[in-house]
């Protein structure tokens, strides 16, 4: 590292400090991906505010460093050489219901309200969000309760599962970006697309919160949806550290298919292997190392591309430096 990086990486150490923020050096992402591989970010911050999270970021870009904001790091693949500049792991997750401009927590919402809009901080999370919402009797986010991430890496990749996806309730989301501007995008303005949306692949925009159209119906019919669905997917994909789907489906077919029908399943690198339940899984089982998922993923791509004539894209995102 050069010496003028690093002394802006100890200033913005003091700075964070400042505020009140625990902040640790030379964290091994490992312990913050789902995959649980990733080497150590230089430095690392837990925000559970949406004041410190506006803080956390404002100054690195401040000082002019790389800033990752960190949701649950289920969509990710941190290299093994880790992630330079700061990691902002945020927690800032209140969600509260508006009605009428009027903001309640959502258990003192009036019982005669049918439908109204929900408001979400980034760094909430789907599953306990998702729950909150079906024991209460409000329907929206029923089919995201066992998708382990915030709603800012649901709203980036436009998360979606059993024919429903982020976007089909969205109304706005609230964003700072580079130059400390705060602003809102309506749906149509966030680009969402299959799994995209205009915010993937950016760090000079992070997003704060998210409003959403959300509906009234009984605990017990929203409970039992929610039963079946998790009922799929537990008989659908693999236990074991994971990203979920590695590779976005192509045009009129599934990644996962093509994968099988390419004889991939089980195909291991190092302590990564294509899952034999679900292809289009890789599962950490053995202690694996980026390397070795990076590599296995190349492997399958090659190997459907010559099978298929298909060039899988990535649906996980590729995050720090690879070996
Ligand atoms: C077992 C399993 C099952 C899964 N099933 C599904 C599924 O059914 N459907 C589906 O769509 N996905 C699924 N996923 C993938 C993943 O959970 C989702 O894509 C999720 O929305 C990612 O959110 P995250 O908070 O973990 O994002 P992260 O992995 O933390 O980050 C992903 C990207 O979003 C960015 N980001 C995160 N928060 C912000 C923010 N506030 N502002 C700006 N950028 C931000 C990050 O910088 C990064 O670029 C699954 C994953 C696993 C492990």
């Amino acid at each position: 590292m050069v010496r003028a990086e690093l002394a802006g990486l100890l200033e913005l150490e003091a700075r964070l400090q400042t505020l009140g923020l625990e902040v640790r050096r030379d964290e091994p992402m490992a312990r913050h991906t789902t995959w649980r591989v990733g080497g150590p970010a230089d430095l690392f911050v837990t925000v559970q505010s949406m004041d410190d999270l506006v803080h956390a970021v404002e100054l690195a870009w401040t000082y002019e460093l790389p800033c990752f904001v960190l949701g649950g790091g289920s969509n990710i693949l941190v290299g093994d050489k880790g992630i330079r500049g700061l990691v902002v792991h945020n927690r800032a997750g209140a969600v509260n219901i508006e009605v009428a401009g009027l903001r309640f927590p959502l258990e003192k919402v009036p019982a005669d309200v049918s439908g109204a809009v929900l408001y979400l901080e980034s760094g909430a999370a789907l599953p306990s969000a998702a729950r909150r919402l079906i024991a209460l009797g409000w329907e929206g986010l029923t089919w995201a309760a066992d998708i382990p991430g915030t709603i800012g890496g649901a709203v980036v990749q436009n998360a979606g599962a059993f024919g429903e996806c982020l976007a089909d309730r969205v109304i706005e989301v609230e964003w700072m970006e580079l130059s400390g501007r705060l602003g809102a995008w309506s749906r149509e303005e966030c680009g969402f697309g299959y799994r995209t949306s205009r915010l993937r692949g950016r760090r000079d925009i992070v997003v704060l919160g998210l409003r959403m159209r959300v509906d009234r119906q009984k605990p017990a019919e929203l409970r039992a949806r929610h039963e079946e669905l998790a009922a799929l997917r537990r008989s659908r994909q693999p236990a074991g550290p994971s990203a979920g789907s590695v590779f976005r489906n192509p045009a009129g077919g599934y990644a996962g298919r093509l994968i099988e029908e390419a004889g991939l399943k089980g195909r291991r690198v190092g302590g990564a292997h294509v899952s034999e339940r679900h292809a289009n899984f890789i599962v950490n089982d053995a202690g694996a190392t980026a390397q070795d998922i990076l590599r296995l993923i190349e492997l399958v791509r090659e190997t459907v591309w010559k099978a298929h004539g298909v060039e899988l894209e990535l649906e996980i995102e590729l995050v720090g430096e690879f070996a």
